[in-house]
This record gives C-alpha cells, structure tokens and sequence, in this order.
C-alpha cells in the first residue's frame, strides 16, 4: 500500500479544527477516536492536537479493511451474530466518565461489497446491538462529539473513477480541505465566522416560527408543515455536559423537524441518493398528509422501495435542512457517496427519524410528547437532496401570509 502524502500543513489544520471546533475539547478530558487505518496520519496529527490542548488520555481505535474481509472470508459460521461487547460496554463507560468522541470518516464504501451480505447484514447487526448503549448517549447529544472526513484511496476511487489513484486521492484531499474550511491561514477564526453566520440564520428563522415552508423548482410544489415546538439547529451546539461543539466538519446546513402529519405536494430529487452501497436516481415523491403516497425513480427503485418499507415512519418525514446553492460543498459539483459532505451540498429532506434537539426544550420531552407535536420516528433516517439553483422556498405562517426565505437557491436575505 502506498499512500500519497497529503499537505502536511492542511492536514495539521484539519486536526486543530476537529479539535478545537469539532470536539471543543476540555482540558484533561479524554477522547475516544475511531478511524479506518489509513487515516492514521491524520489520526496522529489529532492526538498530538489533543494533547497540546490539555487532553487527558486519547485512545484510537483503527479498523481496517483487509482484517474485516479476512472475517467474512475465514471466520467460522457462528462467529458473525457475535461483536466485541466488551469494547462497546467501556466505550459507554468513558463517555459516562466524561469521555469525548471523534470518528474520522472515510473508510471505502466497497470495501465489503465482494462479501457474503448475508454474514455481513448479520454482522452488522450484531454491531449495532452491541454498539447502541454507547452509540445512545451520542444521539442524546449527552457529550461533545465529532465527525470529520480523512481522503483514503477507496472513498477517492469511487468519486473520481476515472482517475489515477494518486489523482483522486489528491482532489479529494483538496475537496475535504475546502470544505472543511482549513484552506486559509487561520481556520478557526474562520469557523467562527462561519458558526456565526449559521447562526444568524436560526436566530431569524426561530423569531418567525413559521407554520409551514413552501418548496417550488422544477418538478417541485411542495408544503412542509413544521413541527409545533420546532426549533432550528445549524453549526455549533451545546452538548449535555455543557461543550460548544461542531458535530459535523463540514456543516452548512440549518435543520429543523417537520410534522409528520402535514408535509403535501410533489417533490423532485435534485441529486443521486447513495443508499446501503446502491445510487438511487431521479427520486419522485408525492406526500399526503405527511405519508410519501407515492415514490417513483430511474435507477435502484427496489432499493427506495425497499427503504420506504422499512417501518410506518419510513415513508414520513423526519428532518427539513436548508442550504445555499452557493456553499463551497454544492460549488463543487461532485457526488460525495458520503452522507457527511451530500447532504451539506442542497437543500434536503429526511425520510424517518426526527432529532429531538430540534424541539425548544427538546430534552425535556417524552417520545409521546414529541410524537404529538408532530416528530417523527422510525429505524431510518435516510436525508435526499431537493434543492438546486431553481429553488424557491416560502415561509409560510399560521395566518397563510407569506415571507420569502429562499430565491433562486440562495437566502432571501
Ligand atoms: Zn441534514
Ligand atoms: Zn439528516
């Protein structure tokens, strides 16, 4: 395996940025890291960030590719309904002791497509049982925690097919770096600038609590009613224990938890959805009452079809998420396959899972409570691009009168 080398000044940056934005992390506070092996100079760079912000212990965990297909390959039968329990109960511990969390994403999105899905999906399974304990008290947003992306020559391989590995691995690298916002002399002053900004947005858009937002662009009419109680989220956030931080490098979305019972009209997809190692093409939906009615697409309809399946909150909306045509992730015209950087490109929509941080007071609720004021809830949380440089977005009060939000893909205002 030969890596290229990658700016090592950029790279260092990227590592101060997850750091000191993504995690904000506290001094003598410790830090559990998952990486795929590749990263592992970015991963080094991290720790050698970390501790010279005051960390306590910094403990990475590498996975690797060739280790997990030698499982599927040579593993014994019985040992795929099996996860290292052990492993997920002390990685609990430590986010209950206080523990931050950074995982770099990256790893090859085929990295398992040659294997047995059936030792795979049961795998994963088993993974996300044992996992869910500790994966609770990320999504209860019970601690400070960050993603950011590392550039391996998999992911690379799958964006840029026509390219030399060298190449792709290189203009992915310059993809990840401009997003991520570490291009200039001093990325954090810019994160603040740019935290400041989304934040603007969400102050704006709580003061007018609109009823509902009003989709139109080619192929597009459609009513999103919002939550009651909704709050819109974007760029940093406090955590439980108290940490200011970026949960996602890059972020340039503003979100917040449509109703699930008031979402009507047409919609088209603007982008290629990548689903569960699939792409998913020219998506149609029409919503009444919420409930997708009907769903329609090019390529990889069984596999929409078979998301929207998945539960009784599949087919409902549990997410709405602005973002301008002319973000630096949109500007680059590529497809991502990576969740972290698509649906930071456009406008989007999820199908399932609500966040209960997008209610006011959202920690407060019960599950009943968020369901009666219009969240949301299944197994799936599955975002699609519907914004492009056409879109038009209303705000819509209770009253029915109106406020432009978005024109031509851009703020209003
Ligand atoms: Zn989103
Ligand atoms: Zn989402």
């Amino acid at each position: 395996m030969t890596a290229p080398v990658l700016d090592p000044v950029r790279l260092a940056r990227l590592a101060d940025v997850a750091v000191h934005v993504g995690l904000n992390l506290q001094p003598g506070q410790d830090l559990v890291l998952t990486a795929p092996v590749e990263a592992l100079p970015l991963v080094r760079e991290i720790a050698a960030s970390a501790y010279r912000a005051g960390a306590g212990v910094v403990t990475p965990l590498l996975s690797d590719d060739e280790i997990a297909r030698a499982r599927f390959r040579n593993g014994r039968d019985g040992s795929f309904d099996r996860a290292p329990d052990w492993l997920y109960r002390g990685m609990a511990e430590a986010f209950d002791a206080g523990a931050a969390r950074m995982a770099i994403a990256g790893a090859d999105p085929m990295a398992l497509a040659a294997e047995d899905p059936e030792k795979v999906a049961r795998a994963n399974k088993a993974n996300s049982l044992a996992y869910k304990p500790a994966l609770s008290k990320i999504s209860n947003f019970d601690i400070n925690w960050t993603i950011a992306a590392f550039p391996t020559a998999g992911w690379a391989r799958q964006v840029f097919p026509d390219l030399p590995e060298d190449e792709a691995v290189a203009k992915l690298a310059d993809a990840i770096f401009a997003a991520s916002r570490v291009a200039g002399e001093d990325p954090v002053a810019a994160w603040a600038e740019h935290n400041a900004a989304l934040a603007a947005r969400t102050a704006w858009l709580n003061g007018e609590r609109f009823d509902a937002l009003h989709f139109t662009g080619p192929g597009t009419d459609l009513t999103v009613g919002l939550a009651e109680g909704h709050e819109w989220q974007g760029g940093a956030s406090t955590a439980q224990n108290g940490v200011t931080c970026n949960a996602n490098i890059p972020t340039e979305e503003v979100f917040t938890t449509p109703h699930a019972r008031r979402v009507d009209g047409t919609v088209r997809a603007t982008k290629p959805l990548s689903y569960n190692g699939a792409l998913i093409e020219e998506i149609e939906m029409r919503f009444e009452d919420g409930r997708a009615v009907e769903a329609r697409s090019g390529k990889g309809g069984t596999v929409l079809e078979r998301m929207l399946d998945s539960d009784e909150g599949a087919r409902r909306l549990g997410e709405v998420a602005l973002v301008p045509f002319g973000s630096p992730i949109s500007q680059t015209g590529l497809l991502f396959y990576n969740t972290l950087f698509d649906e930071n490109a456009a406008c989007h929509i999820a199908m399932g899972q609500c966040y209960s941080k997008c209610f006011l007071d959202g920690a407060s609720l019960s599950p009943e409570e968020i369901a009666q004021k219009g969240g949301n809830s299944s197994m799936i949380h599955v975002d699609w691009m519907i914004g492009g440089p056409q879109t038009d977005i209303d705000g819509v009060r209770a009253d029915g009168s109106r406020e432009p939000v978005f024109r031509k893909g851009e703020w209003a205002r």
